[in-house]
């Protein structure tokens, strides 16, 4: 899908919009829709018709924007992804979006036009239908380049986690992002984890054929002011290791780099973005979670890149032994922040559902701030607490920590566990997408499959320090 600026209204499709109590500005739609069907303009809504030769466009989709008092960014996103979807239903081609009263929002529309077309039909062989081009008319430029921006930014996020493990190996998320320009990327194979004592990633590693990857990828534009740290949690597949998962939990599994996948849409739209005066690193320690003649155990005592030790209680919390290296390997880099985001726990789903990420951290101005960005971001993220308690339920006979507590209070315990490799100097936050990343039916705006969560929010982050 091409998205253009333009002001020509000759095309297949002219989108235009309704305010409730308001009229349309088109007299053919105020005739039809507003006048003899009472088309009330609620957000979302939309109307259909034929302009039989009355002006150059074809047809005039009306779409309705709720309240003009009402309206904002995330409003503007939720009806074009409606906008799309509905074009989409009538198989048209081309649409030029012609908007009065929403100047301010060309940023969110382009994002919503990527999301009402988003569909992995790559391994379809019948393709689902897409729109060819979408033109926008009254919206900035510079806002629609950087809606296309985080569209696109979405779009690879989503195309990644979508993939199945099959093809989305370590090895091919270190290949992704070796290719992406304007980053100086190193990678880090399996020997090299071993000699950065990287024994928590490592164990996690043993049980699969395909090699672990760890990546770090760097930006940097200017006179840095402030030095951030992005690492996503990067399981191509979690079986669960040793401690097997059933298999109904494991259908998805391929989700479980839904972080990684993440940071590689952020860090690849940065060189596009071009925050200034500001270092970025984007951090993914990538393997496969399987039971295989290798695998780490049940009581295994691991070592982190840090020197602590950890008691494996349960193979299935790999995410966080992952996480732990990447960590200490963030805060030795001596970044300013250090942001995590992962599909850590099904504690956080039972706890927030699928709409709602958990969050926590060390630093309660730079979760207050996170939840903030998200907020105008489109997505919705949630603190959750951190106690001693949860930290109690760790314990140890034989170790400094174990790797799970109780079922209770998972989500929380997670985040105690990561702390524990976060130095003090470094201010930190934990995003739990467990919920959020991946969808098993179609939610809100999202259709089946990966959501790009996290990739609006960081990258609104990152942008605006
Ligand atoms: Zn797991």
């Amino acid at each position: 899908m091409d998205i253009k600026i333009t002001n020509d209204l000759n095309t297949e499709v002219l989108v235009i919009n309704k305010f409730e109590g308001e009229q349309t500005s088109q007299e053919l739609a105020n005739t039809y829709a507003v006048e003899k069907d009472n088309f009330e303009g609620k957000l979302g809504t939309t109307y259909l018709l034929h302009t039989y030769g009355k002006i150059p466009a074809d047809k005039i989709l009306v779409v309705g924007l709720g309240k003009r008092e009402e309206l904002d960014g995330n409003k503007i996103t939720e009806a074009l992804v409606k906008t799309v979807k509905k074009l989409k239903q009538i198989k048209a081609k081309r649409a030029v979006v012609d908007f009065d009263g929403a100047e301010r929002y060309g940023k969110y529309a382009v994002i919503g036009a990527y999301i009402g077309d988003y569909t992995f039909d790559k391994y379809k062989t019948q393709k689902d239908h897409h729109l060819d081009e979408i033109g926008f008319t009254k919206f900035n430029e510079a806002d629609i380049n950087e809606g296309i921006v985080f569209g696109q930014a979405m779009l690879l996020t989503r195309n990644i986690a979508n993939e199945p493990a099959e093809y989305a190996t370590p090895t091919k998320l270190a290949e992704m992002a070796s290719s992406f320009e304007g980053l100086e990327t190193k990678i880090y194979d399996k020997e090299d984890i071993k000699k950065m004592d990287m024994g928590a990633f490592y164990a996690v590693s043993k049980g699969s054929a395909e090699p672990p990857k760890f990546i770090h990828m760097k930006y940097s534009n200017g006179n840095p002011k402030k030095r951030i740290a992005l690492i996503g949690k990067g399981l191509c597949f979690d079986s669960g290791g040793m401690d097997l998962k059933p298999a109904s939990s494991m259908l998805t599994m391929r989700d479980d780099m839904s972080g990684a996948a993440c940071v590689l849409g952020v860090m690849n739209a940065l060189n596009k973005l071009k925050p200034a005066d500001i270092e970025i690193h984007g951090i993914i320690a990538a393997c496969e979670n399987m039971p295989g003649q290798h695998a780490y155990k049940p009581g295994d005592i691991l070592t982190a890149k840090n020197g602590k030790t950890i008691e494996v209680d349960n193979t299935d919390a790999e995410g966080r032994l992952t996480l732990a290296d990447a960590l200490c390997y963030a805060c030795e880099l001596k970044v300013d922040e250090v942001i995590d985001i992962a599909t850590l726990t099904g504690a956080c789903v039972v706890a927030l559902g699928t709409a709602v990420s958990g969050v926590m951290g060390n630093d309660e101005n730079m979760i207050k701030k996170i939840i903030e960005t998200a907020k105008c971001s489109g997505e919705k993220y949630w603190e959750l607490p951190m106690y001693q308690e949860y930290r109690d339920g760790l314990k140890s006979e034989i170790a400094d920590m174990k790797n799970t507590g109780t079922r209770n209070g998972g989500a929380s315990a997670a985040g105690m566990f990561l702390k524990e490799f976060v130095t003090d100097d470094v201010k930190w936050v934990h995003i739990d997408v467990a919920g959020t990343a991946f969808l098993e039916k179609p939610q809100g705006i999202f259709c089946y499959g990966s959501t790009g969560a996290g990739v609006r929010t960081l990258l609104n982050y990152v942008a605006k320090q």
